[in-house]
């Protein structure tokens, strides 16, 4: 998958594709869908939702610019396998995902993977983490009219923000930065992802 698809796809951040070429996808794929695990495309995992596919994952991953002293805070764990890149090249991950049912799965592949540094909290991500702020890396993986203010607010000073915005049919993601107290926007490619259900969302 690495090789093939998303170093031909341009993906060049070494530590994330070391990161992806690590983590077993078919483990975060339902059963029934496990010859498809490797496929360059979303798949529906329970509760109606849906694991990204590779290359997006891989993209919003070298947009954050992440370094393994970063902290990051991940809106929507969903399957986990996001949170697992994440957590492989990050120091720590702060992730929130809305069903219970999702993130407890999701934890127990992360602890079988032995990712230690990741903490899990089921409840609304469109507040952001406030305790644990700022945050050097922000990514939402569910998609909402805007950014919530909320998580802008949680942006450490350098930090960069990555997220699907737009109406339900046509989204694309942007990265916002915080530089010198100011707010940068960057418009980049299109993208579909499930809603962000929440106050803010
Ligand atoms: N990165 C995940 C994507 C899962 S889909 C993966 O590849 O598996 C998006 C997830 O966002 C869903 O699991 C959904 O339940 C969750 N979500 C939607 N709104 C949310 C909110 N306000 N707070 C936390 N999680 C939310």
């Amino acid at each position: 998958m690495v090789t093939q698809q998303l170093r031909a796809s341009g993906i060049e951040d070494t530590l994330v594709l070391d990161a992806m070429s690590r983590i077993p996808r078919e483990w975060f794929v339902p059963a029934e869908l496990i010859e498809s695990a490797y496929d360059d495309r979303a798949l529906k995992i329970d509760c109606g939702q849906t694991i990204s596919q590779p290359y997006i994952v891989a993209r919003m991953s070298e947009l954050l610019e992440l370094r393994p002293t970063d902290r990051v805070l991940e809106i929507g764990a969903g399957s986990g396998y996001q949170t697992a890149v994440l957590a492989t090249i990050a120091a720590r991950v702060y992730s929130i995902e809305r069903i219970a049912a999702l993130a407890e799965v999701a934890t127990k592949r992360l602890n079988a993977l032995g990712l230690r540094n990741v903490d899990m909290h089921v409840g609304d991500g469109s507040l952001g983490w406030p305790e644990h702020a700022p945050y050097d890396a922000i990514i939402v993986t569910a998609g909402a009219p805007s950014v919530p203010q909320t998580l802008i607010d949680q942006l450490a000073e350098g930090g960069r923000l990555v997220a699907p915005v737009g109406e339900l049919r046509d989204q694309h993601l942007i990265r916002l930065r915080r530089t010198g107290g100011r707010i940068a926007r960057e418009d980049l490619l299109p993208c579909r992802f499930v809603p962000l259900i929440g106050e803010k969302g």
